[in-house]
């Protein structure tokens, strides 16, 4: 094996962590630098993971340690593909890893579904999660809302929407888009799941957990809640949201509609319903001003690294020395953990090609890359003063708040905010340059 690899991890979610974790425990030596588009590390966990999930995001400090203590490099606002090339990545580094994710809400495929009024769940979460490439607040939903799609994502959406601005305590929510959006809250919600209770892809705690949310009416169309055929688990959480009957009339009403399959976005200019197919196969008109498709996120065919390529089940290897991982690989399946078994088989293969390869050239590392790249590279350091002036920003009522402003990440991380740039990354490149 080469005496110190230099390995290039392109993303810092869940699947970047966990590889580099992994290569590290076998190549204590190795030069690793994990870059992302963004000035923050972590991916999903910070701009997915639902933002009242504050326990799910909690694992954000272990990944941390590997930039703290583990001698792994973050290279931020580094976007591959377009501010630094994958050749030029791929000419300083032994071997490259995409884990770069899949950021595009899949696509619905029926009718009416390029109408206005349908947004993607992914795009709502990144906007409650305060995106800095995600507009800052949410659309006018309207009254009434559907939403489709049977997983975790879709009734975490639900929840986002049927919460009032007090049961964010302690979150990091995007608190001007909760504030707007409880001007004109949706009062009517149908949650449409293709698949039957006993097999909806969702965690039941998830759906136990919407029935602790104060105001909320359930009822589920063409079953009873309490009828349903399903597992233990599913049928208590199903029991549990008939009976958490708000005392007054419901702010808000949730109506589930398992076994229904989306055939068509009605509307003319903007939608006006979403017509399902009822198990008996009739076709039944939902009323709906807004549509959220929570159906699992796709390759973007304009994406310069992978493009078109698919999901695949296979090595991960693209080409000699270039590899992927997480759901940049695998497609939009899994939650954080599962990503550690894709990051195990992938750096199993990535040990083989570096111990097949020994002889190959010493190769320059994260210090050969262009002049115009490493000027700009947020470290780990500049994330951190990021991390706590949004510690410092939150309200009492809060965990942080996030900055919605890439350019303002950036200019605080490099400690330019009075025009000096003075980030650990440019002093060090500055004086390996003199
Ligand atoms: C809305 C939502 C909620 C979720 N909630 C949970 C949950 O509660 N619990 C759970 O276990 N799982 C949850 N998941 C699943 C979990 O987030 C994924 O399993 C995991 O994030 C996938 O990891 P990844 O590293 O492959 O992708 P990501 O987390 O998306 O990381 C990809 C990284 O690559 C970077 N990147 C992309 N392109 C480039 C480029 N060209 N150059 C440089 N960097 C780039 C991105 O900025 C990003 O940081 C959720 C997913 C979503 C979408």
């Amino acid at each position: 094996m080469q005496p110190n690899p230099a390995i290039a991890i392109v993303g810092s979610g869940p699947a970047g962590c966990y590889l580099a974790q992994t290569l590290r425990r076998s190549m204590p030596d190795a030069e690793i630098t994990m870059f992302d588009r963004l000035a923050s590390p972590f991916g999903l966990v910070r701009y997915g993971v639902a933002p009242d999930h504050q326990g799910t995001k909690s694992i954000q400090a272990q990944f941390a340690r590997l930039f703290e203590r583990d001698n792994v490099r973050f290279a931020g606002n580094v976007e591959v593909g377009s501010k630094l090339s994958l050749d030029a990545l791929r000419d300083t580094h032994h071997v490259v890893v995409l884990a770069t994710g899949l950021a595009r809400d899949r696509a619905l495929r029926v009718p009416g579904e390029s109408l206005s009024g349908v947004y993607g769940a992914g795009q709502f979460t990144r906007t409650m999660n305060t995106h800095p490439h995600e507009n800052p607040t949410l659309p006018l939903l309207g009254d009434t809302v559907a939403i489709i799609g049977g997983g975790n994502v879709s009734l975490d959406v639900v929840r986002l929407l049927i919460k009032s601005p007090a049961d964010f305590d302690g979150s990091d929510v995007n608190d001007p888009a909760v504030e707007a959006y409880a001007e004109s809250p949706v009062r009517e919600i149908d949650l449409i799941c293709r698949s039957s209770a006993d097999a909806a892809p969702f965690d039941p705690s998830m759906l136990a957990e919407l029935g602790r949310i104060p105001g909320v009416q359930f009822a589920s169309e063409g079953q009873t809640l309490s009828g349903a055929n399903t597992s233990s688990a599913t049928q208590s959480a199903l029991e549990g949201l008939r009976s958490s009957e708000p005392d007054g009339p419901p702010r808000v009403r949730v109506r589930i509609h398992f076994n229904s399959t989306t055939t068509r976005i009605a509307g003319k200019d903007r939608v006006e319903g979403v017509e399902i197919r009822l198990p008996d196969g009739s076709l039944h008109v939902i009323e709906a001003r807004s549509v959220i498709t929570a159906v699992g996120f796709d390759f973007d065919p304009s994406d310069p690294l992978l493009g078109e390529m698919g999901a695949n089940s296979d090595t991960g290897l693209l080409a000699e020395g270039l590899y992927r991982t997480g759901w940049a690989k695998r497609g939009s399946r899994g939650t954080i953990p599962e990503n550690r078994q894709c990051a195990k088989a992938v750096a199993a293969e990535i040990l083989k090609y570096l111990a097949a390869t020994q002889s190959s050239a010493p190769k320059a590392g994260y210090s050969g890359l262009p002049d115009a790249t490493l000027r700009h590279v947020i470290d780990f350091e500049g994330w951190l003063r990021v991390d706590a002036a949004e510690r410092a920003a939150a309200p009492p009522n809060r965990s942080r708040k996030k900055f919605a402003d890439h350019s303002w990440m950036v200019a605080t991380a490099h400690e330019n905010i009075d025009g000096q740039t003075t980030s650990a990354a440019q002093r060090r490149h500055v004086k390996e340059q003199s």
